[in-house]
């Protein structure tokens, strides 16, 4: 008899073939500046932990104290018996922090995603969305059965000319962009972007995944960074970077939050977060309220990073954000890059095709607040060393 799973060990081999196989890495400690991963003790550049919160002492003394009132798991859906009145506080507290009119907390970014664009759209009904939207994006959309119409990565003019020419076949329109792209850390034209979305009668919804915790006053994210309060209808947001925890949030227009209690399928088909992870991000939203402190130190890090990594010769692309692409071009050279670093004693990853286009290969740099100066120090070092065996510097 034939083999029917024959054809995922060729998939499997044309993967290694291209050099697109994930050979995932293995960490045994806590999130921080330095990891141990594979058994050797390096510098982390990978880690989307804006803040240092992964392994912050009053975010596991929050989630230690909880476990013992609550223990552990929700046991149900929200909808059913899942919601705690650590969920309800944690949904009240995120409002008020974005300063939005409500608030609903799920599983994850990625189930936020998932939840909001097929509440708010669908066969009758048109998403148009930045090309280069997260996955997330891309599978919400298709789920919600909406026409998807893309517009050029961060560009208004074009989103204005697709509006144009296709708004009038839809009933409802949805406008959705990534708030900062995370392989190149540009940020989105927002206030360009609702200038062009409020005259097509379209809603506006902005994914601040890498911009919670990083942007704006305190790190209260996109809007407040462009001062667009009231503007943004739908915000989807995530509590597994700056937070250093894990779940995610929608943020906005109180009808909409409503209408998720009663429409949004993770949040009435998947279970809740979990007692420790709610009770942790409650602790950093206390955090980010009391002091800028942390927020101050990632852009501090982040600035003299980036001008030291210039200094040497070094792109970093168009990043205006802590996420520095160290642009390399040739996918192989991005490989031996990374291997070198990671030999070196530090951890960078390198980025390639499909996640970026052909020929822009990179390593990706993530600052972070728990980075003192002489890490970066360090690092920078070991990028000048590499970067001139390899002849990408002179
Ligand atoms: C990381 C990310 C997500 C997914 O968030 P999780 O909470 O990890 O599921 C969604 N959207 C964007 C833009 C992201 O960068």
């Amino acid at each position: 008899m034939a083999d029917k799973l024959a054809w995922i060990g060729e998939e499997l081999q044309a993967l290694r073939d291209a050099g697109l196989y994930n050979h995932i890495r293995t960490l045994g400690s806590p999130q921080g500046a330095w990891l141990q991963v594979d058994g050797q003790r390096v510098l982390n550049f990978c880690s989307n932990n804006y803040l240092g919160l992964a392994n912050h002492p009053r975010l596991l003394a929050a989630a230690e104290e909880a476990m013992r009132k609550y223990g552990l798991g929700p046991a149900a859906v929200r909808s059913i018996a899942g919601t705690m009145d650590l969920h309800v506080e944690l949904d009240k507290r995120m409002a008020a922090f974005k300063g939005v009119e409500a608030a609903i907390t799920l599983q994850s970014g990625f189930t936020a995603n998932l939840a909001v664009l097929p509440a708010l759209v669908d066969k009758e009904d048109a998403i148009f969305s930045d090309e280069l939207n997260h996955a997330s994006i891309i599978d919400g959309s298709r789920l919600s059965g909406a026409t998807i119409v893309r517009y050029k990565h961060c560009d208004p003019a074009d989103l204005q000319r697709v509006l144009a020419e296709r708004r009038g076949e839809f009933r409802r329109a949805l406008v959705v962009t990534d708030g900062v792209f995370s392989m190149d850390g540009d940020v989105a034209p927002l206030p360009e972007i609702y200038a062009v979305t409020s005259k097509a009668d379209a809603i506006l919804m902005v994914d601040d995944a890498h911009g919670e915790g990083v942007l704006g006053k305190g790190g209260r994210g996109i809007v407040d960074h462009f001062d667009l309060h009231g503007k943004v209808d739908v915000e989807v947001g995530t509590f597994s970077k700056a937070f250093g925890v894990v779940g995610g949030v929608v943020a906005g227009n109180a009808r909409i939050v409503e209408w998720l209690r009663q429409r949004g399928r993770p949040f009435l088909f998947s279970s809740a977060m979990t007692v420790p992870d709610v009770a942790a991000c409650l602790a950093a939203v206390d955090l980010l309220e009391e002091s800028n402190e942390l927020v101050e130190r990632l852009w501090a890090n982040t600035e003299f990073f980036k001008k030291e990594m210039q200094a040497l010769g070094f792109d970093t692309g168009k990043s205006v954000t802590p996420i520095t692409p160290v642009m390399l071009g040739d996918e192989q050279l991005a490989q031996k890059f990374s291997k070198a670093m990671f030999e070196a004693g530090v951890f960078a990853m390198a980025i390639a095709f499909p996640t970026v286009p052909r020929g822009t290969a990179r390593l990706r740099v993530m600052i972070s607040a728990a980075h003192s100066t002489s890490d970066l120090e360090h690092g920078l070092q070991a990028f000048a060393d590499v970067g001139r065996k390899l002849g990408v510097i002179s």
